[in-house]
């Protein structure tokens, strides 16, 4: 069937979060379905659609940039377009809306987080009649589930059971940008999990803002815990979620750690700061003591769990004990990893006008050493692993060494491994095969591929 978007190409940019990696995911589902071809380089796209993020001001100034220096990138050979189209939507589409095309003139289209199904229309529409075309809504009218999806991969699907977030933590653009929260009917969620497993998805990751508060606005309290029941149920092999805060992880949920076969040893439980002054500052709503209360018992429920977080340095007004108490919850939790951030100022949040007086090199100073704990620690929890079969859900060849694949444990390790001899790492993507660790290095694992334990 002919429609406007057949014989075009298209090629999709995505900064952020995962939840915008499943946005682009949706994205593409669209225009494939529509007839248009996915490309890997902008040179050869008629159409480009930036996914964009805004909760750091280093992603917000990089796609600035990357959109302004495609003006100068010229349409393919044999496009049957006049102009490449170039689209920007997700979170910075949301915030900017018209200042967008102020600023970027040769832009055509701009949508929001809560429209990405109105991409198509907004594309034809800048073909036919030209200028640009601007369409940024308050709210979601639909779940944007209900549109189809292009998995980057056939054995691993994410799966949104949550848009927004009510939780404005004093630092987040997030709430401003993606809404007040809004839960998926659970039977729904069942659902398209059956659909994934039966289709040979052996690893599902739920995705929202806060997963833990799942259902409140449905069913008048959080059912997490029954989302992952339900998901167990189904059979898949591997069952993951994010993102988790901490104030509303249930013990309902921490107890699952135990029961429940799919659900994988490993957890992300943002900290974001070890101090209950800043920790107040930022509205996090949980103290250092029950947050470390939260690491005791998910370690009861789950030996060896692997945990990882995010922390924010230098928030204003954070002093050196602030930052000490910091230093000490992540020397205390030994975290297989940790995202460390050095505060990046959001326009428009409570904490921007905050008084913000530390030196810049104090910061980065403190930043600095919390980088060499985090490295240390990371090392250390690896360590743990020598010696163990893991089972690995092969991704494909490594990108260190294409003689090598690449796949993650249980604990979510990026684990190495030499291709068996008559196989290849593509062909092995997307199964789980048993390997002996024989290193354990800050970031991987490596080993061989056994037959058995
Ligand atoms: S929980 Fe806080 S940090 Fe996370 S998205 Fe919501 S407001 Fe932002």
């Amino acid at each position: 069937m002919q429609t406007p978007f057949t014989n075009l190409t298209f090629c999709i940019r995505t900064f952020g979060c995962q939840m915008n990696k499943h946005d682009s995911e949706r994205i593409a589902g669209m225009l494939e379905g529509l007839g248009a071809l996915p490309v890997e380089a902008i040179e050869d796209a008629d159409i480009v659609a930036f996914m964009t993020c805004c909760v750091r001001e280093a992603a917000d100034t990089r796609l600035y940039g990357q959109v302004a220096s495609l003006k100068n990138v010229p349409l393919r050979t044999g496009s049957p377009l006049a102009k490449r189209i170039v689209a920007v939507g997700g979170c910075i589409g949301q915030r900017d809306g018209e200042k967008l095309v102020e600023e970027l003139p040769h832009l055509d289209v701009v949508f929001g987080t809560h429209n990405l199904g109105s991409l198509p229309r907004l594309i034809e529409a800048a073909v036919e009649e030209g200028g640009h075309q601007v369409e940024v809504l308050d709210a979601a009218s639909s779940f944007p589930t209900e549109l189809p999806t292009a998995r980057e991969h056939d054995w691993a699907a994410w799966l949104p059971i949550t848009i927004g977030c009510n939780n404005f933590c004093s630092y987040c653009i997030v709430p401003y940008v993606r809404g007040r929260e809004k839960s998926r009917p659970l039977e729904d969620i069942a659902a398209e999990a059956e659909r994934y497993v039966a289709a040979g998805v052996k690893e599902i990751t739920l995705l929202g803002q806060n997963v833990n508060s799942y259902g409140r606005d449905l069913y008048g309290a959080p059912r997490f815990d029954a989302v992952l029941d339900a998901l167990d149920a189904t059979g898949v092999e591997r069952l993951r979620f994010a993102t988790s805060h901490p104030k509303d992880l249930t013990d309902g949920v921490i107890e699952r750690f135990a029961k429940l076969r799919s659900l994988m040893p490993a957890l992300h439980l943002p900290v974001q700061s070890g101090s209950d002054a800043v920790l107040a500052a930022m509205n996090r709503r949980y103290t250092r003591a029950h947050y470390l209360d939260l690491v005791r018992k998910l370690r009861a429920a789950c030996p060896g769990i692997a945990l990882s977080t995010d922390v924010i340095v230098g928030f204003p007004g954070e002093t050196a004990k602030d930052f000490e108490d910091t230093f000490r919850l992540v020397d205390e939790v030994g975290y297989h990893q940790v995202f460390t951030f050095i505060y990046s100022k959001r326009e428009g949040t409570p904490a921007a006008k905050m008084e913000d007086s530390t030196p810049r090199e104090v910061v980065q100073e403190r930043f600095d050493r919390l980088v060499d704990l985090v490295q240390t620690r990371a090392f250390e929890a690896n360590q743990a692993d020598l010696g163990s079969v893991v089972d690995v859900l092969v991704e494909g060849a490594s990108k260190r060494d294409g003689g090598l694949l690449a796949g993650k444990s249980p604990k979510n390790q990026t684990v190495h491994a030499p291709v068996p001899s008559g196989s290849t790492a593509e062909a092995l993507a997307g199964s789980i095969v048993p390997v002996r660790i024989d290193e354990a290095r800050t970031w991987y694992l490596a080993g061989e591929v056994v037959d058995g334990r």
